[in-house]
């Protein structure tokens, strides 16, 4: 128990490769366990059509996110794909402390750092049904350059080598039974 006895939640690591459908299961797991929070990353990668600063990401110049790392403002931060992304270091322990379960959506790296970090972090690694059904995902997007999907798909492949270093493996073929599995997954951890 903390000073203000709220149990301390838990810290989740969920990671998955690109266009695997991470940010749908996320939306839905929110929805339907309000102790989830998801922790919103600093990113200097372009927003997407749709994505809002605050929400999505908080979208910062590679500047603004050199200086948040000399003020030691994250607990991990890595660059992905040409860009950096790093997870503000403050409002996960706020969140963490008022006993929220909050999910950290990393890539493969920065997951690593909190695992040793926080040996008592549970990881969530999401796989898709196949390479084949990612390629078709990620360009059914149609958000990405051709060779930003490229790139993608070749770091998938590196990503999925590591999956296997997670504590639970989630398949994402259909999204409500990964949804249930994962909420089934937070019980377990945090009862
Ligand atoms: P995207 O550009 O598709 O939003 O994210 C690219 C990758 O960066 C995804 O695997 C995503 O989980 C990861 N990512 C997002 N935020 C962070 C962060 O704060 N730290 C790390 N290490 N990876 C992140």
């Amino acid at each position: 128990m903390s000073e203000n006895n709220v149990k301390r939640g838990t810290l989740f690591v969920y990671s998955g490769c690109s266009g695997v459908g991470k940010g749908t299961i996320m939306k839905e797991l929110m929805e339907a366990d309000s102790s989830i929070k998801l922790s919103v990353s600093a990113t200097t990668r372009e927003p997407r059509e749709g994505e809002e600063n605050g929400v999505h990401y908080f979208f910062v110049s590679k500047d603004e996110f050199e200086k948040m790392i000399e003020e030691d403002g994250f607990l991990e931060h890595e660059e992905y794909c040409d860009n950096f992304y790093g997870t503000p270091k403050r409002p996960v322990e706020e969140m963490l402390s008022q006993g929220f379960n909050v999910f950290l959506e990393i890539e493969v790296k920065g997951a690593v750092s909190i695992i040793n970090r926080y040996p008592e972090a549970v990881s969530i690694f999401i796989l898709p049904p196949s390479l084949d059904e990612l390629e078709r995902r990620l360009r059914s997007r149609g958000t990405e350059e051709e060779e930003t999907i490229r790139k993608r798909l070749e770091t998938a492949i590196d990503e999925l080598k590591i999956a296997a270093f997670y504590k639970y493996q989630v398949v994402n073929n259909d999204l409500q039974k990964a949804v249930e599995e994962i909420l089934h997954i937070v019980k377990t951890n945090t009862a």
